[in-house]
């Protein structure tokens, strides 16, 4: 790692930043993205050569890592061969990264439509389900996010839909479990389980099952607060899917390829949807690649019938050569159980250890390298530590949170009243000390 410091170098990156980049989810007017100079394993660095901690893996999705060298030369090497090449064709890399993702994805999702990112994974999979079942609505989760194009920003159930919000996407939203905030009443997970099923049954009966095409839900949900589903929930929703002829979409853009300590988060409780959706771990991002697992069942409906969808960059040489050399690596080096077990014996304790000593902690919860500390003003009412969506003054004390760890070297992923853990699926065990420490001073 070499990290040598040139401030004027990054103040002129930060001016051309400025000057000309118009950024995503921000007030132009109001936001300092910090210049990042290089980054390497758990690290990056800035202008002024100081080096950050990254407990974010860049919106958890850098699962193997910066700058993995066999994933770089792959795309190296993939460049000087083929750079781009239209959809339409048979290329190597190609029909390797779907071969690769069909065997690691279960039951039988062999056929992989291949698309630039995680929000036009989850745009193609309800195409998909509405197409299939003649069906058009979806249901989805309040505590979820989907993506940001049209259809996948109204599948998303947290405050970034409002704005985007048209009142006919044909989505209709129901409550997931959540035992730490039951919407249920519930006392213990299994009771927590029970209600949210007998939620969704409800919702499909006033619906109308006949009209409805998809539940589409995040396997272990990300973004919305790393909620894990208690044991017997994601097989009770596909009983009710499977009876009521309805697709079971899984959205493991955040969850896949590793995150929660196994290759998709479904392993962990041996369910297979009808049409699981991929991103970000596929390739931790290297070049932009998303993607749906298909089952037989619905890629028959498009053997002779065509498929209406697809763009110009879908399944991408340098994508998938990325790809490509990211699951081998993975297999190679171990990384998914190393995943796992970094968080059974290092992350898991250490975040447990710390909500022993600070009551602002009122939940731990998470897998792998997916945690989150859910932050409260008391343990004993639940009060938020911040309330849903504060921003501004409201939101002060996560911000100087975040702040203070920035200050310390570690780069968090903060998101209302929670500090997300999610660190590379490298990250090694000395790596993930040094940022329980962090943690601990700034808590
Ligand atoms: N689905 C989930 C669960 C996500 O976490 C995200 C992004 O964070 C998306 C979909 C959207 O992916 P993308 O930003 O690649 O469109």
């Amino acid at each position: 790692m070499s990290i040598a410091a040139d401030p004027t170098a990054g103040q002129a990156v930060k001016a051309a930043d400025r000057a000309h980049v118009f950024h995503s989810w921000s007030a132009q007017g109001l936001i300092d993205p910090l210049a990042v100079a290089g980054a390497e394993g758990s690290y990056f660095w800035d202008y002024d050569g100081r080096k950050y901690l990254d407990f974010s893996s860049q919106l958890v999705n850098t699962n193997i890592g910066h700058q993995h060298p066999k994933v770089v030369a792959a795309i190296q090497q993939q460049a000087a061969t083929l750079c781009t090449f239209a959809p339409a064709f048979a290329i190597d890399v190609r029909s390797e990264a779907a071969r690769l993702v069909a065997e690691l994805t279960p039951g039988d999702l062999d056929k992989i439509f291949f698309t630039n990112g995680g929000a036009e994974a989850n745009e193609n999979a309800i195409r998909m389900a509405r197409l299939h079942t003649g069906r058009q609505k979806v249901l989805s989760t309040y505590r979820s996010y989907h993506g940001a194009t049209a259809n996948a920003i109204a599948l998303t159930g947290d405050p970034r839909r409002w704005p985007n919000e048209t009142g006919t996407s044909g989505v209709v939203h129901f409550w997931g479990p959540y035992a730490y905030r039951s919407n249920f009443h519930a006392d213990s997970e299994a009771q927590e389980c029970e209600r949210a099923l007998a939620h969704l049954e409800q919702v499909i009966a006033f619906e109308g099952p006949q009209t409805v095409a998809a539940v589409i839900l995040e396997t272990v949900v990300g973004t919305a607060g790393i909620l894990v589903p208690p044991a017997g929930y994601l097989a009770g929703v596909r009983e009710i899917c499977d009876r009521h002829g309805i697709v079971f979409i899984l959205d493991e853009v955040m969850a896949g390829f590793g995150r929660t300590g196994e290759w998709f988060a479904a392993d962990h409780w041996d369910v297979t949807p009808d049409l699981l959706t991929f991103a970000k771990g596929v390739n931790s991002g290297y070049v932009p690649l998303g993607g749906v697992a298909i089952s037989e069942r619905i890629a028959a409906t498009f053997a002779e019938r065509p498929y209406p969808g697809g763009l110009t960059y879908s399944g991408h040489p340098l994508a998938c050569a990325s790809a490509v050399a990211t699951i081998n690596a993975m297999r190679e080096e171990q990384i998914v159980e190393h995943a796992r077990e970094i968080g059974e014996r290092v992350l898991g304790p250490g975040l447990r250890e710390l909500a022993e000593r600070h009551p602002v902690i009122g939940e731990v919860r998470g897998m792998g390298v997916f945690w989150a500390l859910e932050l409260v003003r008391d343990r004993d009412t639940r009060e938020p530590l911040v309330p849903y969506n504060a921003a501004g003054p409201a939101n002060q004390p996560m911000a100087e949170l975040a702040a203070a760890c920035k200050q310390r070297g570690l780069w968090p992923f903060v998101n209302m009243n929670r500090l997300h853990v999610v660190p590379p699926c490298t990250v090694s065990e000395a790596e993930a000390k040094e940022g329980l420490a962090i943690l601990d001073e700034v808590l």
